[in-house]
């Protein structure tokens, strides 16, 4: 059976199939703006989808007791191949949920860069979470898909529906923006893969983390310790002012210790800014460094110019705008 790409689903005998593009997210700017009292960090972070993406094929057919078999393509050896793998645990919380008896097959092609501070896994995830709801409506209101998408992992109730949003909360607190551009960069990610954990725990060292309870109120119109800027962007980096405002938005709080941790770090974001680039970020808990450019020109000249190292991963193109 051909299964056509974006998300649409086909039948063929009694096999329900669909092929989904799980896209990675960079984080324009992280801020840790407190700590809940089991431990997680509250962040507020604008999330944007990048043109990067995992390749999911989900075949379902009715079977005698549920089962979520998993095949993996590509990926680094430690990734999970097993029914261990996120994509997998997403499929069977989706069913537990359900009196759906199935058999769902996840064929997985990992493209994303794994512990990179792209949310491949949770894009995954996420992914499958909403291409089971749309496939079987009814079957799990939104309200417990997002409970379940939390469940699986903070950064998963995003890429239930990613496009660009304020992102607060442990990640759960999901608020889209409107108008906002898309933009032309270089994402570089070297190696080895960073653990999220270990970059929290460094910075945690370093800090006294205000208890959640402490924090100001955090809404985009009263800004207090936030992140959140009194505007939105609409278009993309253009004059001076316009790369000043992104490079104050771009700030991460993580990236201090996770340059500590990873010589990457500093390295690439040495070679983007040198490049050209007109602000340059790293994603998440890193160890993955962009730089956004004026246009796909410029982003494409810069990186041809750039001395890679043979293991970065390196990928020039789009961030999503506002649908
Ligand atoms: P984030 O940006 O959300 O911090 P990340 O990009 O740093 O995430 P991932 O690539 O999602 O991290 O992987 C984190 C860990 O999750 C890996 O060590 C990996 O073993 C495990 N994992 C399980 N399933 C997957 C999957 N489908 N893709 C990637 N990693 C997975």
């Amino acid at each position: 059976m051909t299964v056509p790409a974006g998300e649409s689903w086909v039948t063929e005998g009694n096999v329900r199939a669909t092929a989904i593009r799980a896209l990675a997210k960079l984080n324009l700017g992280l801020r840790i703006v407190g700590r809940r009292d089991d431990g997680y960090h509250l962040l507020e972070s604008v999330f944007v989808p990048l043109d990067l993406a995992d390749e999911v094929v989900l075949r379902v057919r009715p079977a005698g007791k549920s089962h979520v078999h998993f095949l993996l393509h590509g990926g680094p050896p430690g990734l999970e191949a097993d029914e261990r793998n996120l994509a997998a645990r997403a499929a069977q919380a989706f069913l537990a949920e359900t009196d759906l008896v199935v058999d769902v097959r996840i064929e997985l092609t990992k493209r994303i860069p794994v512990g990179a501070g792209m949310g491949g896994g949770s894009s995954d995830a996420g992914a499958i979470l909403r291409v089971l709801a749309d496939g079987h409506p009814g079957a799990v209101s939104s309200h417990r898909l997002a409970e379940l998408a939390v469940s699986l992992g903070a950064d998963v109730p995003y890429f239930l529906d990613p496009r660009p949003a304020w992102v607060r909360g442990i990640g759960e607190a999901i608020e889209p923006i409107d108008g906002f551009p898309e933009l032309p960069v270089i994402v570089a990610t070297p190696q080895p893969p960073l653990e999220t954990a270990a970059v929290f725990r460094a910075w945690g060292g370093r800090q006294r983390v205000e208890r959640a309870a402490d924090s100001p109120a955090l809404t985009p119109e009263e800004p207090g310790r936030s992140m959140l800027p009194p505007f939105a962007p609409r278009s993309g980096i253009d004059g001076r002012e316009s790369a000043i405002w992104w490079r104050r938005l771009l700030a991460n709080d993580l990236e201090a210790v996770a340059a500590e941790l990873h010589p990457g770090v500093a390295r690439l974001r040495r070679e983007i800014e040198r490049s050209g680039a007109r602000a340059a970020g790293m994603s998440g808990s890193g160890p993955t460094v962009f730089g956004v450019f004026g246009d796909a020109k410029e982003a494409r000249a810069a990186a041809a110019g750039i001395r890679w190292e043979p293991t970065d991963h390196v990928h020039v193109g789009w961030t999503k705008g506002s649908p």
